[in-house]
Parts: C-alpha cells; structure tokens; sequence
C-alpha cells in the first residue's frame, strides 16, 4: 500500500465548523463591521500564525480584541453562512497548503488576567500565552503551572487540548471555563462539565469557543523556589525536545502503555524524511519543519508513520495535532 493511500481514514480534521464552503467567495475587500473598531480581512496567510510555519490562507480572517467583537464576528460569519474556524497560537495545528474557507477567528488578541490572591484563583482571556502565564506565577511565588512553562499555546487552546506536561494537565487545575456558544450566549462550565481526559475535552470538535478560564494555584511559596522549578522543566524540555525547530510538540497520543516517541523510534523512523518534513532525531514523536516544509509534506509524513507502525506493532497511532482544511493527493 502507498502511504498516501495508507492512513486517508485514519487522520482527524477539526475546527469549529458549522457549514462547509469553496474558498471563493465574496469579494476580496477588508469587511468593517458596524460599531466595532476591526476589520474581517480576506486571504490572510496562517503560516505566520502556526507553530509549523506552514498553511495556506484563511478565507477570512480576525482576530477580535474583546469578546463583544467575537460575538460580532460569530454573528458575521452566521449571517454569511461561514464555517468558523478558531486558531490560538496554532501549536497544535497543521493547515492545509489550500488554505481554510470560511471565518477563521484569531484569540490571540483577547488579553487581560486577574491574579486573586484572596483564593490563589487566575482568570485569563482565552488568547493570554501560556509560558507567560506560568513564568508571572511563578515570579508571584504562585505553585501549580511550573509544568506549563514549555507548552508554547494559549489559554484557550490549552483547555481545548486539556494540554499538560510532567504529570500534570489542565484538567488538575482549572475551575471554569468561559464558552461563546453559536447563538451568542456565554456559558460558565466548570472542570466536571468538560469531561476531561488524556488530552481531550468536550470542547475538541465542538462550536464553542473559549472566551476566559479561571485556574486553581496555589499562592505564598518562595518566589525563587517557583522559578527554580520553572527553569528546570523549561531546561529540561529544551534539551529533550527539537525546540529549535518548527513543530507542533508531540504528533500522535500515546497509546498507553506504550509511548509513542518509543514506538516510531524502535521502528526505525528517526530522521526519516519526506520533502523537508522529518521525523525528529532528538524526540521521535516531533516531525519538524526543517526549512520550506509544505503542508503536504507533514501530512505524507504523519500518514507514512502511521502506516509504518501499524504495519510493526498493529497498533494505529492517532494524531495530537489537529489537521484542517483539505488534505488530498490533488494538493
Ligand atoms: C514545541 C512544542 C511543544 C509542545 N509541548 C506540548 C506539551 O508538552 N503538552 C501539550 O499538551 N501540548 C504541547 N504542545 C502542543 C500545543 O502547544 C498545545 O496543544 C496547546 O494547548 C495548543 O494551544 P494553541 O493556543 O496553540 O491552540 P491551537 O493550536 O491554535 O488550536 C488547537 C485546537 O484548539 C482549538 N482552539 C484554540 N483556541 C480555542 C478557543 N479559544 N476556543 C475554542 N477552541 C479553540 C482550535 O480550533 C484547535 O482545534 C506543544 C507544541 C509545540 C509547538
């Protein structure tokens, strides 16, 4: 079997889509909407907006400062039909090289946090980052996202991916969850309501999305003991992980018991290469963009991986990253 032919029912698509729709339509003029201080631009390209650096445009693309200008963009997109799609910091995501039709809406701008030291609760906007989360509480002398430090998303991404590092995840520390729901109301759910597991929630594959989240830590230790252990981990994910190179982190699951790194290591994938994707030789479970990557290239990738691990172990490796927009062999 081909590997192009090999994993075609195997990979996952995602987004928050609600209608599927070519890439051509409406005229290629910025959108003002009415009272709103952005714009709705078209053809926006997202391999600045990936941690891959790959993928072609966004048919439409914004990225609101506050969650009223969400709530207008949700509306636009409904008005018009558009399937939405929502993009953190894109470090989990592979974007076709044709591009997303549709509305895709950029958290990246929606900013504030609020650290309570009356409860050691944190609220943050969906687009805050991570690492500059977990670097302000541990500088605070705040405990609970030393672990954090490596994973390069936002907010909101990461309580989508229920993303976690070093035994711990997302799941251990959040409260709630803010959600915009497609007719516009927001929705507090908490920790129990998101049906949290190995790096998926209820929210993965649905029409919500992400406008705040509130985490448990735990206030009044040693600032420096915090940013001691912060270090470490951050340390030691640049020595065991290809941070110097385009990625999304890990590409598949684990398929517990085994890890996956281990599996497509002991397969003999190391350093193989399609185009200038590879499998990287400092974490097997990295495919790294090692200059002028397509799309493409990472998706043969993935799928030659797969193939070649089931075709070794009989186990389907079941990518992490999420793939959107249109992956064929007329790409
Ligand atoms: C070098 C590197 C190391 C990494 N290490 C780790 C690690 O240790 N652990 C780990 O878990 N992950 C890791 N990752 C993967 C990635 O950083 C996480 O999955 C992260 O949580 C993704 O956040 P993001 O904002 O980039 O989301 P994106 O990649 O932009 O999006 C991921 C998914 O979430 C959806 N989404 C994003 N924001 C919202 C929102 N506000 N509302 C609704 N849906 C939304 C998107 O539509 C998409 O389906 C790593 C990635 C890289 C590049």
């Amino acid at each position: 079997m081909k590997s192009s032919q090999a994993a075609v029912d195997v990979c996952s698509f995602s987004g928050v889509t609600t209608k599927k729709q070519e890439i051509t339509s409406l005229e290629s003029k910025e959108i003002y909407l009415d009272n709103t201080d952005f714009t709705i631009r078209p053809q926006v390209s997202l391999s600045g907006y990936t941690s891959y650096r790959v993928g072609g445009p966004a048919e439409w693309y914004v990225a609101p400062r506050t969650v009223e200008a969400l709530q207008a963009s949700v509306n636009y997109a409904k008005e018009h039909e558009l399937p939405v799609t929502v993009l953190g910091a894109g470090s989990n995501l592979l974007v076709s090289d044709r591009g997303i039709p549709g509305l895709v809406i950029a958290t990246r701008h929606l900013r504030y946090s609020h650290f309570d030291p009356e409860t050691g609760q944190v609220t943050l906007a969906a687009g805050e980052s991570i690492p500059s989360l977990a670097w302000a509480a541990a500088e605070l002398g705040w405990e609970g996202l030393e672990w954090a430090v490596g994973i390069p998303g936002t907010v909101g991404g990461a309580v989508v991916m229920n993303a976690g590092a070093h035994n711990s995840c997302i799941a251990d520390i959040l409260v709630s969850a803010q959600v915009l729901t497609p007719d516009g109301t927001l929705l507090t759910l908490t920790r129990d309501q998101l049906n949290y597991s190995y790096r998926t929630s209820i929210l993965q594959g649905s029409d919500r999305i992400v406008t705040q989240a509130t985490f448990q830590l735990q206030p009044g230790a040693d600032p420096a003991q915090v940013i001691a252990i912060t270090k470490q981990h951050k340390q030691h994910r640049l020595t065991t992980q290809p941070y110097h190179l385009p990625s999304c982190g890990s590409v598949f699951r684990n398929p517990k018991p085994y890890a996956a790194g281990w599996l497509i290591e002991q397969t003999g994938l190391k350093g193989y290469q399609i185009g200038k994707a590879q499998v990287a030789q400092r974490h097997a479970n990295f495919i790294v963009n090692c200059g002028g990557a397509s799309a493409w290239d990472i998706f043969n990738l993935i799928r030659h991986v797969q193939y070649q691990v089931q075709e070794n172990w009989s186990i389907l490796l079941e990518p992490e990253v999420k793939m959107i927009g249109e992956f064929s062999l007329a790409c």
